[in-house]
């Protein structure tokens, strides 16, 4: 029994960080996240399950897991998430607990992409889950910059974007709470800090 204590507690010391991404909507973080991966596949993004439809393109599985709302519930009453949150007042959106847990123990680095409340959430868990977590805030170079890339993008109609903005003012005003800031001026360099961070939190040399 003590010996495997101590296995455990000699396998924790070693285990990378979980990395918890947050940064209001259309900053880029999606954009940033696919410029690391091309760059560094040996990185683990965590597949989200949501409920909110897919937008064109998008592949169940790949960029989410997308069921119906009693499906999450349900799935929530299991325990089968990590974190979940209604996000924009409007979906359901909750991080797998398992998939997480599988890839830290094989220390891939793994991140997490998701809102503020869910890395709030997944700090208040860390204790419980003996999970150590470095979270990082992806800022827009402004609020002006914000709202040009979100109307940019118009994938969002007039209401659901008043409601994603109103969030994004939420979510700049919480930025200190992050041990970490990266300005998402350049995605380049942007996705080049965030491996910086990634490679010193799992001791990856260059
Ligand atoms: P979108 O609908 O644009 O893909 O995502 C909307 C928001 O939901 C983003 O801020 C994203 O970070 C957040 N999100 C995505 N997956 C999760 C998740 O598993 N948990 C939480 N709490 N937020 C998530």
């Amino acid at each position: 029994m003590e010996n495997g204590e101590m296995k455990t507690n000699e396998a924790q010391a070693h285990k990378g960080r979980l990395i918890v991404l947050t940064g209001p909507t259309a900053v880029g973080k999606g954009t940033v996240e696919a410029k690391l991966l091309a760059k560094h596949p040996e990185v683990w993004v965590s597949v989200s399950a949501t409920t909110r439809d897919p937008r064109p393109g998008e592949v169940n599985g790949k960029n989410y897991w997308f069921m119906s709302e009693d499906e999450f519930v349900a799935r929530e009453r299991r325990n089968w998430f990590l974190e979940t949150a209604v996000v924009h007042g409007m979906a359901h959106y909750g991080t797998p607990l398992q998939p997480v847990l599988d890839h830290l123990a094989r220390n891939i680095p793994t991140i997490l992409e998701i809102d503020l409340q869910g890395a709030r959430r997944v700090k208040q868990r860390a204790a419980e889950l003996n999970l150590e977590i470095v979270s990082v805030f992806i800022a827009p170079p402004s609020y002006d910059e914000l709202v040009k890339r979100l109307i940019g993008r118009g994938t969002e109609n007039e209401e659901q974007r008043k409601k994603r903005l109103e969030t994004a003012k939420v979510e700049l005003a919480a930025e200190p709470e992050f041990d970490v800031r990266i300005v998402n001026d350049t995605v380049d360099r942007a996705a080049d800090e965030l491996w910086d961070v990634i490679a010193k939190e799992y001791g990856i040399a260059e």
